[in-house]
């Protein structure tokens, strides 16, 4: 299969393929992306990459998966032995819709012995295909918020055949099939899932899947809706003793953000911040790397003006996310607005 490589020896455009970037669970993770912005079938309110407008529960072949097979082996190539650590499915929304995951799954395991993780929401593993896709990879990290129907509509806001007990069905059927990892992973905020009696019975529904792991995790990029909050660090300490003996609190982590696939680094930027938001920091500090100090803040002045990028500013902080996403508060006017 042919690898697409520019004609002036320049690294290959990369459509489907990032980082690797720093991942709380993965180390530094190499991201493959099968979807477009956004293809997902939940409208969770803590997402990072805006709404889900309209929600999409149709699986199919949404980009030509021999294409993200040979940019993911090229990707490989441009890396040292150990500069990966595993490699992800995720992306711009939920990568088992795409209907051909289980083949893509298959040839990367191929190519590669670096561990192969899926990110999903889990809430097509009540279909007997999508497990037995799913089963190829190493690590499966489903998303469970919520331990009752009411507030996983809340928090989750999926599409409306996707019930609470399918999503639940589903994941007991997936442990009981599967022999890799399951790291089920939950979404921590102030007010939603963070009480006794909300983190009691998520725990009792927990226990009855049986993962290996639970994550904890806090909202720390941008989420959608503005109201949602990160639980404090007594809700964490809460929901750690009552999740038990499994549960691991995962904090962000510093590393570096690879941005080596591109000609110009700007678009390694647009490329990671398409499925990551990432603070204006760690662009700066991404940058650093391969342009001059004095010319950075030309390129984000450059990338804001340019129609590709948005600017979200969430607990004080700014962060930068792809122009389509939908974020309720953010207008086109702040795409123009001059850095402060
Ligand atoms: S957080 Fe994941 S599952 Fe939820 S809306 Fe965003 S992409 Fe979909």
């Amino acid at each position: 299969m042919a690898i697409l490589q520019d004609s002036d020896n320049s690294p290959p455009a990369r459509r489907y393929v990032f980082g690797p970037v720093p991942s709380r669970r993965l180390g530094q993770s190499l991201g493959i992306d099968t979807i477009p912005l956004k293809t997902c079938n939940w409208n969770c309110v803590y997402c990072q990459l805006g709404r889900s407008e309209p929600l999409i529960n149709q699986r199919q072949a949404y980009f030509p998966r021999e294409a993200i097979l040979a940019e993911t082996r090229a990707a490989l190539v441009e890396h040292k032995p150990g500069e990966i650590d595993w490699i992800t499915f995720v992306g711009s929304g939920e990568p088992t819709l795409h209907s051909d995951i289980g083949w893509l799954i298959g040839e990367v395991k191929k190519l590669t012995e670096t561990p192969v993780a899926v990110i999903t929401n889990g809430s097509l593993l009540y279909r007997a295909d999508v497990r037995a896709e799913l089963a190829r990879a190493d690590a499966i990290m489903p998303t469970l918020d919520a331990g009752n129907p009411e507030l996983y509509r809340k928090i989750n806001r999926p599409w409306p055949e996707l019930t609470y007990e399918t999503l639940v069905e589903g994941l007991r059927a997936f442990r009981a099939e599967y022999a890799g990892k399951l790291w089920i992973e939950v979404m921590l905020m102030k007010g939603l899932n963070d009480s006794e009696e909300a983190l009691r019975e998520l725990a009792r529904v927990m226990q009855s899947i049986g993962p290996d792991q639970v994550h904890l995790l806090l909202p720390t990029r941008p989420p959608v809706e503005t109201w949602v909050q990160p639980a404090d660090e007594e809700g964490v300490l809460r929901a750690t003793a009552i999740l038990g003996e499994i549960a691991e609190v995962l904090h962000p982590i510093d590393g570096s953000f690879d941005l080596s696939g591109f000609e110009d680094p700007v678009d390694g930027v647009v490329a990671i911040i398409t499925r990551h938001p990432m603070r204006e920091n760690q662009i700066r500090g991404a940058l650093a790397a391969y342009m001059p100090a004095e010319s950075i803040d030309d390129a984000l002045a450059r990338l804001l003006t340019s129609g590709r990028a948005q600017v979200v500013q969430r607990y004080g902080v700014r962060f930068w996310s792809a122009a389509p996403a939908h974020y309720p508060d953010s207008e086109q006017s702040q795409r123009t607005q001059p850095k402060v």
